[in-house]
């Protein structure tokens, strides 16, 4: 199974990804994730995307496209579900132009639909684990403890690209770039809308309706 995770930052999707993978055996592959793990690695990757990442512009199309085919490929049988990529029309073009030439495509396209509020609330109070990666809400999706990962312990940060100045440039590039991401699929595929707004089990619970629906096919 192909999947693509579609959603404005903050909708939730990584939320999703980690909740739902495990159940089709399918591989979680987050733009964003891989992006800060180059940065993270000091790679000459990771420096390019750097000021783009910080001012919540999105990084060019073709580092995009190399970086994101090159870990598909290292993806198993059981397929992918992909979150934070395609971004723009010309990444989802080139996406399905790579996948057709070994004869594969996106089998849906999951749109997590929330409002531009919802987006400030999630974003403003995320918290995330600089080691694993796992994520968090301040409000909403509390750790165990005060400020600690539930999975290593380690002290959560506040993405430098969730403060406010930086989501509001984020969700006009959002609405700008990546929502005509949204009628590029409706044209070819079958896309879910999901109202994501719900709290994070009930969304879990709609997210997998829909693909119960489509491995069972
Ligand atoms: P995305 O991957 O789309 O940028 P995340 O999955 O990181 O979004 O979620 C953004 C923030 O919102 C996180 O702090 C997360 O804990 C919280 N969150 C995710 N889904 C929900 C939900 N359904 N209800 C409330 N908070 C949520
Ligand atoms: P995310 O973690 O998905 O919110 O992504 C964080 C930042 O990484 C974005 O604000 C962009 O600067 C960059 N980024 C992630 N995915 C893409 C993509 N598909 N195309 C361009 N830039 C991206």
């Amino acid at each position: 199974m192909r999947i693509v995770l579609l959603g404005a930052p903050g909708a939730g999707k990584g939320t999703q990804c980690k909740r739902i993978v495990a159940r089709y055996g399918l591989m979680h592959l987050s733009s964003g994730d891989i992006l800060r793990q180059e940065r993270a690695a000091g790679t000459e990757l990771g420096k390019k995307a750097e000021d783009y990442m910080d001012s919540g512009a999105l990084v060019p199309d073709d580092i995009i496209v190399e970086m994101m085919a090159a870990a598909i490929k290292k993806t198993p049988e059981a397929g992918f579900i992909l979150d934070g990529f395609p971004r723009t029309v010309n990444q989802a073009v080139e996406l399905d132009e790579s996948l057709a030439r070994n004869g594969q495509r996106i089998d849906a396209v999951l749109n997590l639909r929330v409002s531009d509020r919802v987006v400030v609330e999630r974003l403003t109070g995320r918290r995330s684990c600089p080691q694993c990666g796992a994520v968090y809400h301040v409000k909403n999706l509390k750790p165990k403890a005060d400020r600690l990962c539930d999975n290593d312990g380690a002290e959560l940060i506040h993405r430098s690209d969730d403060s406010r100045e930086v989501v509001n440039n984020r969700l006009k590039t959002y609405r700008q770039q990546t929502r005509p991401v949204v009628d590029y699929y409706k044209k070819n595929n079958t896309v879910y809308d999901i109202d994501a707004s719900k709290d994070a089990d009930q969304v879990t619970s709609l997210v997998l309706e829909n693909l119960d629906v489509l491995v069972s096919v």
